[in-house]
């Protein structure tokens, strides 16, 4: 009897989970994708809608249609609740029973942590989705045409997407010297890790002192192990007291995994990220399955203040391919394979420049290391964007490259 799979979230993990999957199993059993956002987004050019070089447009499309195509249901609701022992999942407009579920829903944002945190009670921007990167550029453009002030980016206590921050500071800086106004503004970088390109992985070798060596020469200011205090409409204050004016302040917040799997004894921790094998399924009930974000990866090494583990895209890509023929695997009882060796590449983009970053493992030591800075990186990010948005828009193979 056909098996029913159910994946919630429709990102980089959802989308790739359901594909691989449709092609593994074929067409007898149901695959369908859960998600709370109609919209593909491709989240890592973000950053460049908040400095103004792109459009939402040429970066989100419907994802149902590309679904449709390969024969995976897609429907539209938010989950609220899991019920691992009834096998469901339970949505605002539905209730969803699986055979298999995969948990793909990325994370929900910590703004409650720092008073002041966040562009909806708060008085800081934000970049995980259009809308605030919208928000975040409409702020930057007032603050710009005052022709004066204080920009500052910074990761909060906690905060795990670390490389947002270092992109938008030599983003804005590189748009500042274009207009030739950098030296109206002072610019500030905070970030909870222990050094420069820390990662939440212990750093990237000598890629730290690349940074360093850039931020000194942008002339941002840098300050490492912070804590913020509190926000206000006028500053950002650190808990050693540091304190920044705010004309212009985007700061990554801690995540939750997901409130739905919280509470849920086995399934996930404290934080709502669910636990997960070798193999990436969850010890307790090993027919939940988690990809990307969600997945739980506790910090290597304790750092002075708490900076958690980076899933990047291609990560995210990556688990979403084992994952999936993980199930496969399962249902067709061949033997699983491994889930979580992760390695990472990621390209940071400056503005005028960019930098590779490919490690294998994840973290060190490592067999292999490379970062390399280059302008050459720049075009290769903005290549594998058309690439990505073109392959979920017209059906092309997704790629499987670094971005
Ligand atoms: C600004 C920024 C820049 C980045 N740049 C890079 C980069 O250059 N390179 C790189 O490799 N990575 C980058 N990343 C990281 C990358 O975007 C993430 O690794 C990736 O998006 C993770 O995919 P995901 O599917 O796990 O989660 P997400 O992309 O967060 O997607 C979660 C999905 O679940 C859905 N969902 C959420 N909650 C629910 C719910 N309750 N019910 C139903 N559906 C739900 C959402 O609608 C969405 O479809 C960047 C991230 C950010 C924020």
């Amino acid at each position: 009897m056909g098996k029913r799979i159910v994946i919630l979230g429709s990102s980089f993990g959802g989308l790739n989970t359901a594909l691989h999957l449709r092609k593994l199993l074929g067409n007898g059993h149901s695959i369908t994708v859960v998600s709370a956002d109609p919209q593909f987004t491709f989240i890592p050019s973000l950053p460049w809608v908040v400095a103004g070089r792109r459009e939402p447009s040429a970066i989100q499309c419907p994802v149902a249609p590309r679904l449709k195509r390969n024969g995976v249901e897609y429907v539209q609701d938010a989950i609220t609740a899991v019920d691992p022992e009834r096998q469901e999942a339970v949505g605002k407009n539905g209730v969803y029973p699986y055979d298999y579920l995969v948990a793909a829903t990325g994370s929900e944002l910590d703004f409650g942590a720092v008073s002041g945190l966040g562009p909806i009670k708060g008085h800081s921007q934000s970049i995980f989705n259009v809308e605030q990167a919208l928000q975040a550029r409409a702020a930057l453009e007032k603050l710009l045409r005052a022709g004066s002030g204080t920009i500052v980016l910074g990761n909060a206590q906690g905060a795990s997407c670390l490389g947002p921050v270092y992109e938008m500071a030599l983003l804005i800086d590189a748009l500042l010297r274009k207009r030739k106004a950098r030296h109206k503004f002072k610019m500030a970088l905070f970030t909870n890790e222990p050094h420069l390109g820390h990662f939440g992985v212990g750093g990237f070798g000598a890629m730290t002192r690349m940074l360093e060596d850039e931020f000194a020469d942008r002339e941002i200011e840098c300050h490492l192990n912070s804590k913020i205090s509190g926000i206000t409409p006028d500053h950002v204050e650190l808990e050693n007291g540091v304190r920044f004016g705010n004309g212009f302040s985007l700061i990554v917040p801690a995540f939750f995994g997901s409130h739905a799997y919280m509470g849920i004894e086995g399934l996930a921790n404290p934080r709502g990220f669910v636990l997960a094998d070798d193999h990436l399924a969850n010890p307790k009930y090993p027919n939940i399955y988690a990809v990307g974000v969600s997945l739980a990866i506790a910090p290597p090494a304790p750092t002075p203040v708490p900076v958690g583990v980076p899933k990047t895209g291609q990560m995210t890509d990556d688990m979403a391919k084992k994952a999936a023929y993980n199930i496969s695997a399962d249902i067709q009882n061949r033997p699983k394979i491994m889930g979580k060796d992760f390695s990472v590449t990621c390209i940071a983009d400056g503005g005028n420049t960019a930098f590779f970053i490919g490690a294998a493992p994840l973290l060190p030591p490592r067999d292999w290391l490379i970062h390399k800075k280059s302008i050459l990186f720049h075009y290769l990010k903005e290549g594998l964007e058309k690439y990505y948005m073109a392959s979920v828009r017209y059906g092309l193979p997704l790629p499987t490259f670094p971005f």
